[in-house]
């Protein structure tokens, strides 16, 4: 059916959005399905900021969503698949199944990632794009996500994806603030 993109920083309530139009759906007959990578160690929610959450069912390939009976699919941090694993969105399309997508869209250089070109390719219905409130100047126009180790920046020599497990840490940045990859 039709494809809907939240993208934007991380902290920009991406995943409230997705939780916002999952909630409501256990009150109606629809079949729907929560998924995250299982690469996001941390939790088995979407969870957001401000404290709400859903249970979401991990996967390591967004292809297996296909055996599941769901009309509504909701994805969260699409940034943490392969980008070989969105021909199963094009799939769940061809099938009338509406899939909801949050992620981040540039990586830690300020790159658009793979998935999300591919994902853009199929034409999708509506993209929501969210700002945060940069972490240097407080502006509400954080657009890119900045990766530290410790107190330093890194601007390049890593993989995209890079894990959230604690090994470093991010921050949000405006166009003005943000320290961009040099590649
Ligand atoms: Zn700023």
């Amino acid at each position: 059916m039709d494809l809907t993109l939240i993208l934007g920083p991380m902290k920009s309530g991406k995943s409230y959005e997705l939780i916002s139009f999952f909630a409501p759906l256990s009150y109606t007959n629809l079949k729907f399905g929560l998924y995250q990578s299982a690469r996001n160690v941390r939790d088995s929610f979407v969870i957001s900021r401000n404290g709400a959450k859903l249970n979401a069912k991990k996967i390591a390939s967004l292809h297996e969503i296909l055996d599941d009976d769901v009309e509504v699919v909701g994805i969260d941090e699409i940034h943490m698949f392969e980008e070989g694993d969105i021909k199963a969105i094009e799939e769940m399309l061809k099938k009338n199944i509406k899939v909801i997508i949050s992620g981040l869209d540039t990586d830690y250089q300020g790159k658009l990632f793979n998935t999300i070109a591919k994902l853009m390719e199929l034409a999708p219905k509506e993209i929501r794009y969210r700002r945060a409130v940069c972490d240097v100047c407080k502006s509400p126009e954080a657009i890119y996500t900045q990766v530290f180790a410790g107190d330093k920046v890194i601007t390049s020599g890593m993989p995209s994806v890079i894990p959230d497990d604690g090994t470093y840490t991010y921050s949000v940045a405006c166009r003005k603030c943000f320290v961009k990859g040099e590649n």
